[in-house]
């Protein structure tokens, strides 16, 4: 493990006056215990939450399960609507941003956003993950090193839930503007620290995801950073993802009970499905407000050319 540093730099915003906030988080996926020794921080500048000491690639090695998330863990009921959800999304991308573009799912462990893609019609669509244990479907054009994706070949770079895990933030987001071509986005969807589900469940939150999430972002986080990764500002757009309600329930049932199972509980699937009440008011809470950032958020952004051009991605993956 890195050496806690005496000065501790937001990831987000680089501000050096972050805080303390959770000195030994419970790891409620895996209950593993090599991430002993990495407590939780809260910057006040822009509201995110980052890993103390920031965790190398190497430690977060050690942090995975070799079944992380695995989806034959999951009950079939629960497969079946998160497939229902990605295959309404992967819809969802292909009719805002079109057939023609070339498509780059950023993180796509084992390829099934691609294949996605491609069922709602995209022409050209890919991925990358730096796990090749979990890529490898055959039919599907999966990478496994940046340097391996040409510089300014792709149109719709897309980051599910992927920006929060990464190690080396920087240089990785600096690699991804290089790949956009000169109109291409980024469409990244994150936590965000800044929800009052977040006040409200506090370590027990679903989406802090400890430790495999280095930082939890807010939508300023975002903003800060995209500037310092070579993107102009960022563009909200609606999400109304509904799973940190499910996800939070169950730790606050595995916290409750004592019980250490890893992965989902046999009764995930009833916690999703008494979960959506609560969604809904939240999701008719925000458009009240006309907030378009939720528990989880999605921004469009776009490259700034200059600092694109010179950047082209190095051998290292993250
Ligand atoms: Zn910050």
């Amino acid at each position: 493990m890195s050496e806690s540093p005496s000065v501790v730099i937001c990831p987000a915003c680089e501000s050096a006056s972050g805080s303390l906030l959770y000195p030994s988080p419970t790891d409620f996926e895996g209950y593993a215990t090599e991430y002993e020794g990495f407590s939780l921080w809260t910057c006040p500048e822009c509201a995110s939450l980052y890993l103390n000491p920031t965790p190398t690639a190497t430690d977060t090695v050690h942090f995975y399960p070799a079944d992380y998330m695995a989806k034959s863990k999951q009950p079939g009921i629960f497969r079946r609507l998160t497939g229902a959800w990605d295959a309404r999304s992967a819809a969802g991308f292909v009719k805002r941003y079109g057939k023609d573009k070339t498509y780059l799912d950023f993180g796509c462990g084992d390829g099934s956003f691609v294949g996605l893609l491609r069922d709602a019609g995209a022409a050209e669509a890919s991925g990358y993950d730096p796990m090749p244990k979990l890529a490898g479907s055959s039919h599907l054009r999966i990478y496994d090193q940046l340097d391996q994706i040409p510089v300014g070949s792709i149109d719709i770079v897309v980051m599910n839930n992927v920006v929060e895990h990464l190690t080396e933030l920087d240089d990785t987001m600096r690699r991804i503007a290089a790949l956009l071509t000169p109109d291409g986005t980024l469409v990244l969807s994150t936590p965000n620290a800044a929800d009052f589900t977040f006040r409200l469940f506090g370590s027990l939150w679903g989406l802090l995801h400890f430790p495999y999430h280095t930082v939890v972002f807010t939508p300023r986080g975002i903003e800060l950073a995209a500037a310092r990764w070579g993107f102009d500002a960022p563009t909200f757009v609606p999400n109304a993802d509904p799973s940190v309600w499910a996800f939070s329930f169950e730790h606050v049932i595995k916290k409750r009970f004592g019980l250490r199972t890893r992965g989902h509980l046999r009764i995930y699937w009833v916690l999703l499905i008494a979960s959506f009440p609560f969604w809904a008011v939240d999701v008719i809470v925000h458009r009240v407000r006309r907030d378009v950032n939720r528990a989880t958020f999605t921004c469009e952004l776009t490259a700034i050319g200059p600092q694109r051009s010179a950047s082209a991605p190095g051998s290292s993956a993250e």
